[in-house]
């Protein structure tokens, strides 16, 4: 199939080339000239501009850094430009109003368009085990299935447009508040004389049990690896939990829903990001307990 790829960053390289690898014909372009070499070197043809990239895709998918570039990409050089014909699929993470009113403009111009944001970072996107939560018609998701598939292991119907968007901050938004109450509680354990490794047995087996322990445990040397063990690189920067959570902030104001709890966590992602460590795996907040 031919695929147009917009964005072949940290996450969108490695997408582009399972694609290719899969037999696709993928058509790539990004603002950056590096990262359309790198995406050459994956087999992928290299354009110009969005506009020649997209033209006579049978899909186009894209991985930006937020809605505003999003909307502008799909609103200017997209829609319009890409057969009325073409499946749209943005993978990047932006607010649900943003995806809700870019899938409006795109049905508008005859498109199916799903919104499909990923879990999982660029070690998954390279080695093509990225979660994809997909909101769009019924339509959508199943011309949708196939193509994400080759950069995945799971494709899941979130539900209508914006549903993916949706499904991602709000799992975002209870794993930023469980490592930080999983970091509060290792930082207390050992303050109170625990053995870490042992409060991590008892614990992993009981109701303090969560995936921030047990498949990401911010106490070094506990648990499975993890960047823990790594001085706190690698892994999920500071400063991407911190953009989720502020995602989910605007969508809670939104709806009028109540979140204290992922705001306080905010609150806390962006002190640890203001004081230099957006870089930092966002398990390193334990440091700061
Ligand atoms: P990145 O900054 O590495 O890549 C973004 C790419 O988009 C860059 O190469 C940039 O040059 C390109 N770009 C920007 N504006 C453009 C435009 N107008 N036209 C064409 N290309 C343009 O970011 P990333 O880490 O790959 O993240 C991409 C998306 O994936 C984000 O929405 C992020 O929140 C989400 N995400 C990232 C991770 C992660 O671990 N990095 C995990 C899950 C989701």
């Amino acid at each position: 199939m031919k695929i147009a790829f917009i964005g072949l960053g940290n996450m969108g390289g490695g997408m582009a080339a399972n694609l290719v690898k899969a037999g696709h014909d993928v058509h790539a372009f990004d603002l950056s000239e590096q990262a359309l070499a790198r995406a050459k070197d994956s087999g992928c043809s290299t354009y110009t501009s969005v506009r020649e990239a997209v033209q006579g895709a049978e899909a186009v998918v894209s991985m930006l850094p937020n809605g505003k570039i999003v909307e502008s990409v799909y609103t200017s050089d997209v829609i319009g430009h890409a057969p009325s014909s073409a499946l749209l699929l943005d993978c990047s993470t932006i607010d649900v109003d943003t995806a809700r009113r870019v899938g409006a403009a795109a049905a508008a111009a005859g498109h199916d368009m799903v919104d499909a944001p990923v879990s999982g970072g660029i070690a998954a996107a390279a080695g093509g085990t990225l979660t994809f939560m997909v909101g769009g018609t019924a339509e959508g998701f199943v011309r949708a299935e196939p193509i994400l598939a080759a950069m995945g292991k799971a494709v899941i119907h979130a539900g209508a447009s914006g549903a993916g968007q949706a499904a991602k901050i709000c799992n975002n938004m209870i794993l930023g508040a469980t490592m930080i109450a999983t970091c509060e509680a290792f930082a207390l354990a050992e303050k109170l004389g625990l053995d870490l490794q042992t409060f991590y047995d008892i614990s992993s087996k009981a109701s303090g049990q969560s995936w921030s322990m047990t498949a990401y445990c911010p106490a070094p040397g506990v648990g499975p690896a993890s960047p823990a063990d790594n001085g706190y690189q690698g892994g999920f920067a500071a400063a991407l939990m911190l953009k989720d959570l502020k995602l989910a902030m605007e969508a809670a104001a939104s709806a009028g829903a109540k979140v204290p709890m992922g705001a306080r966590a905010e609150e806390l992602y962006e002190a640890f990001s203001a004081a230099g460590n957006g870089g930092v795996d966002f398990s390193g907040i334990i440091k700061t307990l």
